[in-house]
């Protein structure tokens, strides 16, 4: 079992020390590391490219489209280093965690909270589309959240430049997610920016509901279609959604990408600007122009059970595999040539020592008493409980047992999960046991597959009898100030 006393303490270069791991991506982990002296964070990803070859292109575009951004919705870059065939790359740290983190399964969250999320993930965009980058893989596991609970955007390796001295192309690679891309984008060529805006409106859809309204945007997907020819009404997620949120995404989620509402409008449209909406009135009385459009009359959850191919699996997955990564736009040299005047953004001053320092130790234990910091991502997907580490697991496994999910136990104590989603795809998590302050933490991370989902089982294993028996009711959502000595 990893023990948050001794995880933390062990030196990468010298004056920063490795902390917890913050998350598992495609390609490899992502670990913090703290600077002994000033108490800095950083967060850095780390891909063996002699196990990926296949991630160097993303890799590639992900580097040199960050270091030309500079936003605070915007995750900052810091640098990258090359150990051997493993590529380090230092990124600002996202304390808050995840945007996924606040949705709660088929619930979302509340509208205001919504709305000022919104607006920043459109600040963000906003400053992409400005700098003639489009994203295209907008979702709420690529929105990580500070410790002020600002928004980030983050994983720029679907990027591509669409815009360069004034001159405007479009683009044509398929690239996305399935349920959040634009239905142009798979029948292409298709425009950057109203793409982009339509995976944002999908993002708003399910922060307000919870759930996400279609397994992609084709005709062969009952519920798109049902959204395209206006015969929603009765369905969710849209029965949870007020008159006035409802026609506020109708201009957004307009399947003719020149009749969408442009990022402007967007932004001036009154659901953003509602004061009623930030003020956390009812929605239903915002603006005095909503009304629950309907009760929830019947569940459509049936509708989930669409068969899905093998492309569609490949495309929802949590991490995304390179068979979606355009190789066809990341111009690194084009972008350079923007990158030299603007690479100014506060950095940590002691970052000298990742970038240049020569002498790695990211696999030693040594200086295991040193550092007294710990700091640990806001998650909802942890609580503590009062058995010891032995038992905790047999309970966990037993009730996966009971649950008919399949698991591994794995030299670190920690058990992999695997299980299919709502729509038949894989997916995995991981139960972390953490030693702290005696007691036993058990955090649960996705590895692959469907955010909402992941959350939906965390709670049916947090309430299943065996585990709800040993759950301690403290506070686990640390923030960035969290210290244990
Ligand atoms: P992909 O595998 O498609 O690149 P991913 O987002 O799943 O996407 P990573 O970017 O490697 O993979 O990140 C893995 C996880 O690590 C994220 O989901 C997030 O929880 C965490 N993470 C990544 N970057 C940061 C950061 N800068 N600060 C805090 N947590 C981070």
């Amino acid at each position: 079992m990893a023990s948050q006393s001794q995880s933390s303490n062990r030196e990468f270069v010298e004056n920063w020390n490795l902390a917890q791991t913050l998350g598992e991506g495609a390609y490899g982990e992502v670990k913090l590391l703290i600077n002994r002296q000033s108490g800095e964070a950083v967060a850095m990803k780390m891909i063996d490219m002699e196990k990926h070859p296949d991630a160097e292109a993303s890799v590639k575009k992900e580097v040199c489209i960050q270091k030309i951004l500079s936003h605070p919705n915007i995750l900052k870059f810091f640098g990258k280093r090359t150990q051997g065939s493993i590529e380090y790359i230092f990124l600002e740290y996202a304390a808050g965690g995840e945007l996924f983190d606040r949705i709660e399964p088929d619930i979302g969250m509340p509208s205001t909270e919504a709305q000022r999320y919104f607006n920043q993930v459109l600040a963000g965009v906003e400053y992409l589309h400005t700098r003639g980058i489009a994203h295209r893989d907008l979702k709420p596991e690529n929105i990580l959240l500070d410790d002020h609970d600002n928004i980030k955007i983050s994983d720029y390796g679907m990027a591509t430049v669409f815009r360069l001295k004034g001159k405007e192309r479009m683009l044509d690679k398929k690239c996305g997610t399935l349920p959040y891309v634009a239905p142009e984008v798979l029948v292409k060529p298709y425009f950057a920016q109203p793409a982009d805006l339509w995976s944002c409106g999908i993002i708003l859809v399910t922060m307000l509901a919870g759930e996400l309204p279609w397994d992609q945007p084709t005709l062969s997907c009952k519920e798109y279609l049902y959204w395209k020819e206006n015969k929603y009404t009765t369905l969710t997620p849209w029965t949870k959604l007020d008159t006035f949120t409802l026609s506020f995404i109708r201009k957004i989620l307009v399947p003719n990408p020149e009749k969408r509402l442009t990022l402007e409008k967007i932004k001036q449209h009154k659901w953003c600007q509602s004061q009623a909406l930030t003020t956390g009135m009812s929605r239903d009385i915002c603006d005095g122009l909503a009304s629950p459009i309907s009760k929830r009359l019947k569940s459509n959850q049936d509708l989930y059970n669409t068969n899905l191919d093998d492309s569609h699996a490949r495309m929802y997955s949590h991490s995304q595999p390179p068979l979606m990564m355009s190789s066809d736009d990341c111009k690194a040299d084009l972008i350079s040539v923007e990158a030299r005047n603007d690479y100014c953004f506060s950095q940590p001053t002691m970052l000298d020592d990742l970038l240049i320092c020569t002498q790695l130790n990211a696999t030693q234990g040594s200086n295991a008493n040193s550092n007294p910091f710990q700091r640990l991502v806001k998650r909802m997907t942890r609580f503590f409980v009062s058995t010891k580490c032995d038992d905790t697991i047999r309970r966990l496994t037993s009730v996966v047992d009971k649950f008919g999910w399949t698991w591994k136990l794995n030299d670190d104590s920690s058990v992999t999960i695997s299980t299919l989603d709502r729509r038949k795809l894989q997916l995995t998590f991981k139960a972390n046991l953490l030693e702290m302050d005696g007691k036993i933490l058990l955090d649960f991370r996705l590895s692959k597959g469907c955010g909402l989902d992941f959350k939906r089982n965390f709670v049916k294993i947090k309430n299943s009898k065996e585990i709800a028996d040993a759950v301690l009711n403290i506070p686990v959502n640390f923030s960035l100030a969290t210290q244990v000595a």
